[in-house]
């Protein structure tokens, strides 16, 4: 289990996550500036509008000590907004982002936000001996796609063929959005990933 588990509170859906991580009993702190990293054993960038949360990341300074701590090891998990500043490469865009993920993606890949949708999806990595695993209820808005991955990129569930959750080491992304429902199962896994 890390120390302190920071999220990214520059905008987006951070409460839910600091929500969903306290259901686990892990220490949370909200990452507004580069002062809040101080301490703080992994990351969680929140869903929200991924060219907003760059441009705020860049404004105050932080893309590049942000990008620094997770190349030199520190656990990070992004959902959908999140998972787009992760990627490497954003189709048909030269917005902001941290690029340690080594992945092709495509923004608002199921459409507007009335395509929101609700899905349940098989996530093997989650089972655990002598415990069910049943399909996750992943909540999808205006959500990404990954549509490239590089060798090192494990695609851990996809929908219509494309991947939706990837993990590369210490770097975990989702398209959907866990901190949205009561499911802990996916948190669990990034803080088992942070051990
Ligand atoms: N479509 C948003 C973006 O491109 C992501 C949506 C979300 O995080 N729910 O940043």
């Amino acid at each position: 289990m890390p120390g302190c588990v920071g999220v990214l509170a520059l905008q987006g859906a951070f409460r839910e996550h600091i929500a969903s991580l306290e259901r686990l009993r892990v220490p949370t702190r909200e990452v507004r500036g580069l002062k809040d990293m101080d301490g703080v054993d992994a990351l969680v960038i929140p869903g929200g509008e991924s060219t907003t949360m760059g441009k705020l990341l860049t404004d105050w300074e932080m893309l590049g000590p942000v990008r620094a701590r997770i190349e030199a090891g520190m656990p990070v998990y992004g959902s959908c907004a999140g998972l787009i500043l992760l990627c490497r490469e954003i189709e048909n865009s030269s917005q902001p982002r941290l690029g340690v993920l080594d992945a092709v993606v495509r923004r608002n890949a199921f459409g507007r936000q009335v395509d929101s949708f609700e899905t349940m999806l098989d996530l093997p990595v989650l089972a655990r001996p002598g415990e069910d695993n049943p399909p996750f209820p992943a909540v999808f808005i205006r959500a990404p796609v990954i549509v490239g991955v590089g060798p090192q990129v494990e695609v851990l569930a996809e929908v219509d063929g494309q991947a939706v959750a990837v993990r590369q080491g210490h770097v975990l992304a989702t398209s959907f959005h866990p901190e949205l429902t009561a499911d802990s199962r996916l948190h669990r896994y990034f803080l088992e990933m942070c051990a």
